[in-house]
């Protein structure tokens, strides 16, 4: 029994040894910046897709509702909803547009050529997709990919605002045109409302193009770069690179 004792105060003495180490070293941020994960959040919920997530009830309870939700016409056509995915503490939450083909068939968000764009724009800034927050403002696919229409963007606007209340997140990245119009309540194009800190309801907002946007005009990568540059910042995270990803 001593002897477990004192082989436990060793391994304490251990990680309290390693810990304070990292942050003499400057690694505070990396280190602090550690939320638990939770995995997708598909808007069938877990006990229909056989998943196992950790997730908040009221987030769940929220999936169940879109999963199943009439509200306007894209239900006929949606193969699934797609609800979003990430950490229930994500301090970072990105706002995109609607679900894809990919994603309408997997019930995860940006998962094809823009999500992995997304990925590596996240990964640029020291961070994983699993610490953020990913979902769109539209909850299902609209056919053909075609641009949501301002009755579906009416329709399921409340489910993303309850989603934001939920997660408190400490900063969104709005992803294109109709997500920033859309939360911060303008017309103003997405060009014109980049490079600049908004507001919604208290939380800060960084707007940038959207991923499938930069895929088709690859000059525009600079300023999301430069918009990344600004969450980092604003985030107070370390950048290993100030290098653009491309
Ligand atoms: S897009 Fe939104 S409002 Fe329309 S059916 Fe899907 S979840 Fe409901």
């Amino acid at each position: 029994m001593l002897n477990e004792k004192a082989e436990f105060l060793r391994s304490v003495r251990s990680v309290r040894r390693h810990v304070q180490e990292r942050l003499e070293q400057g690694e505070a941020t990396a280190f602090f910046y550690q939320p638990p994960l939770r995995t997708g959040v598909s808007a069938a919920g877990p006990e229909q897709t056989g998943e196992h997530q950790t997730q908040t009830p009221e987030l769940a309870t929220l999936a169940k509702r879109v999963a199943n939700c009439r509200k306007c016409g894209l239900s006929q056509t949606r193969g699934q909803a797609v609800f979003g995915e990430g950490s229930a503490q994500a301090r970072l939450i990105l706002v995109g547009e609607a679900p894809g083909a990919e994603e309408d068939r997997q019930g995860r968000p940006f998962v094809g050529a823009a999500g992995k764009l997304l990925t590596r724009m996240l990964e640029a800034i020291s961070l994983q997709r699993e610490q953020v927050y990913i979902c769109n403002i539209l909850k299902c696919r609209p056919p053909g990919n075609r641009n949501p229409l301002p009755e579906e963007i009416v329709a399921c606007e409340p489910h993303l605002r309850e989603q934001l209340k939920l997660l408190k997140p400490d900063l969104i990245c709005t992803l294109g045109t109709f997500a920033s119009q859309t939360l911060l309540n303008t017309h103003e194009t997405i060009g014109r409302l980049r490079g600049r800190t908004h507001d919604y309801q208290g939380i800060p907002v960084i707007p940038t193009f959207h991923p499938a946007a930069l895929l088709y005009h690859p000059g525009n990568k600079q300023y999301a770069w430069e918009d990344m540059q600004r969450i980092a910042g604003l985030l107070k995270l370390k950048i290993p690179s100030k290098k653009n990803p491309g």
